[in-house]
This record gives C-alpha cells, structure tokens and sequence, in this order.
C-alpha cells in the first residue's frame, strides 16, 4: 500500500537571493557573489525537506497563473511534491521575496511582498480527502518572531506563556536559532534541544521550515517530541551550513 502524505498548507512565494559577503551599506553599489532564484515560502520549504527526507509530501496553497507559477510549479514536481491541492487565483500577483543572504554570518534579510493572493480558505479545505493524509500542517509551530513580537525572549518562556491559549492535549514548539528548541505538551514538561551549529553558518533561509519539517517528519513516524526536537536541530543546523536545501541529507 501506499504511503500517506504530509500535507503542508501555506505559502508558495519566489525568493530572488543575492548573495553576499558583507551586508550592503544603504545607497551604496557593490556586487553580489552570486544570485538565483528559488522557490521559498513556508509551506512549499517544508515540502522539499519532507521529500528530501524521504517522506511523500503534498503541498497546498494559492498561486497567481503566469511565469512565475510555472517555474514554481515545475520545482514543486522536481522534488516530487504532489501539487493536486494548489489552487490558481487568476488576478493576483504572485508573492516575491527580495533576500540578502550574508555568508559571512548566515543572516537573511528579508523584504516581503504580497500584493493580493488570497490563503487558502476553509472551503478549499473542505475539498480535501483526509484518509489520504497521515499529517495535515497549518500553523502550530511558533517561531520566535512570532513569540518576541507577543513579549517572550526565550523559547521555553514562549511555549510555558502560549500553552494555556492552545487546545487541551496539543504539544507547542518554538524553535530559537542558536539556542535550539523546546516543546510542551499535556504532561506539562519543558522539552529542550540544544542546536547543532554547523562548522561555518552561510544561510539560515528557510531554518525555521526545515526545523518544522524535521519535528513532522520524526513525530509522523511514531518518534518522542524529545527526539524529535533534537532531529529538527539537527537537520536545520545542517541546512545553515550549506545554501539552500540540496544536500541536507
Ligand atoms: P526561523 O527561520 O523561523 O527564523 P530559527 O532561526 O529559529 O528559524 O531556526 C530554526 C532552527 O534552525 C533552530 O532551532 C536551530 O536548530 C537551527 N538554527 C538556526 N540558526 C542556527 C545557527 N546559527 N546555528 C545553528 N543552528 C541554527
């Protein structure tokens, strides 16, 4: 029999990256090291370190019909990621990233656009055929902007202040860059995983989504959170080492 999916619902957006190794004084000229394309958004990331690991993925999302959808598209299916749940919005823009990525120290700087593409909305979902999923992702991860927009400054004070707004029996993650991840769940313990610093950090785009899908990936195979978040450190620290997602494994 088939293997189930891992359904991924979010974002799909173009990321124009230059690469750089110094940060750009402001209305300064210099030249990049190099510069690409790449397809980025949260949920479209998480799809491509799913099939890197190995797991059937799909990804569901919006996506403005024209140049850029094709590229997306063609990349999504590269990587052997069902694209069946993508949903065309004919009118809107699609959503573009401009990235520096800064070798030197791994930093992304990230300016975002997104005109007018409308998310996924419950009625989309609703055409969904469930059975063929074993994980269905949304949003239950926090990042750590996230928590130190809401006034955190550790993940173990974001998942410890957050659990009591989510639903009973759910487990928190929040991932903190150099500082690991930690998780909470029902039993009211404080999981942590330290990072796994790379031998030289060159771009952290995309830790976050690598992070997730690694704690998916290792949950949706019967693992404890605990090796989980340790697995999730794991490969993101591995993916800060090298650019893009290539050769995480
Ligand atoms: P986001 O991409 O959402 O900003 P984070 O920066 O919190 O995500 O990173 C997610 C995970 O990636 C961290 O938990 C950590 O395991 C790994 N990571 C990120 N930056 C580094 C780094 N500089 N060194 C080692 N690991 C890192």
């Amino acid at each position: 029999m088939e293997e189930k999916r891992i359904l991924c619902i979010g974002l799909v957006c173009l990321d124009i990256i230059s690469v750089v190794d110094k940060y750009p004084q402001e209305d300064s000229d210099t030249r990049c090291l190099s510069q690409r394309w790449q397809r980025g958004g949260n949920a479209s990331n998480s799809c491509t370190v799913l099939a890197l690991l190995g797991a059937p993925s799909a990804f569901m999302g919006s996506l403005a019909p024209g140049h850029i959808a094709d590229f997306t598209l063609g990349d999504l299916r590269s990587y052997g990621i069902d694209v069946s749940h993508v949903i065309p919005r004919t009118g809107c823009s699609f959503p573009a990233s401009i990235v520096i990525s800064n070798v030197t120290n791994g930093s992304r700087t990230i300016l975002h656009m997104n005109r007018n593409l409308p998310d996924v909305t419950a009625e989309d979902f609703q055409k969904v055929d469930l059975a063929q999923y074993k994980w269905i992702h949304w949003e239950v991860f926090v990042s750590k902007d996230v928590a130190r927009s809401l006034g955190f400054s550790s993940a173990a004070e974001a998942v410890v202040g957050l659990y009591p707004r989510v639903k009973k029996g759910a487990h928190i993650v929040c991932a903190w860059a150099e500082e690991g991840a930690d998780a909470l769940g029902p039993d009211e313990t404080v999981v942590h995983s330290d990072s796994f610093p790379p031998e030289t950090v060159v771009d952290t785009l995309g830790a976050g989504d690598t992070f997730n899908a690694s704690v998916i990936f290792s949950l949706s195979r019967g693992q404890t959170m605990q090796e989980a978040l340790t697995f999730g450190c794991r490969v993101a620290g591995k993916k800060c080492g090298i650019q893009g997602y290539d050769g995480i494994i």
